[in-house]
């Protein structure tokens, strides 16, 4: 559609961000336009309609977009955090960074079986997500399916999440 053309030239390259060597994709362009964000919303969603009960959001820039995919589908959100953010997280999962070490934390509110489907805004290393899948198994949820605004391709992170269902609204 035009609005998801428009949106994908909304996506803004920032070189040398956060460090010296990176390409960072900026989405701010593209939340910043009502029919970018719509379209792009709907996208994220569109495969997935009717598969799940809940969207989950990874911290800082998936909350944006699954806070919009959850009002979209009529569905709860699941806010999946950084370590330490949560008052009472019910279980966390680590992961490795290219310095040092992260992890993902969440609560346990909603029923054994509860269908997540995973958002975030960037798939890089694919570490992120796979880490959210595996906590999303632990709290005793079923994953029901990923999607992310936007794939980076070369760093592995479709091998890596390794989630068949995978969709990418927009890839480089
Ligand atoms: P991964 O774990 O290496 O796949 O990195 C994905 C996580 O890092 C996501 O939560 C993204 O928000 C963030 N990230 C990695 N690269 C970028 C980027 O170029 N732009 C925005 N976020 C990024």
């Amino acid at each position: 559609s035009p609005e998801l053309a428009r949106a994908e030239a909304l996506i803004r390259e920032i070189a040398n961000y956060p460090s010296p060597g990176i390409l960072f994709r900026d989405i701010t362009p593209l939340l910043g336009d009502a029919g970018a964000l719509r379209a792009t919303v709907d996208a994220l969603i569109e495969p997935f309609n009717g598969l799940f009960d809940v969207v989950a959001g990874l911290e800082a820039r998936g909350f944006l977009l699954a806070s919009a995919a959850a009002y979209a589908s009529g569905t709860g959100l699941m806010p999946i955090r950084k370590a330490g953010k949560l008052p009472r997280p019910a279980a966390s999962v680590g992961y490795k960074l290219e310095y040092g070490t992260a992890e993902v934390e969440a609560h346990d509110d909603f029923a054994p079986g509860t269908r997540v489907l995973l958002i975030d805004d960037v798939l890089a290393t694919g570490g992120t997500l796979a880490a959210a899948h595996e906590l999303v198994e632990r709290l005793g949820y079923v994953a029901a399916g990923t999607s992310v605004l936007f794939e980076i391709d070369g760093l592995g992170g479709r091998e890596t999440v390794a989630d068949a269902s995978l969709h990418t609204v927009f890839r480089s």
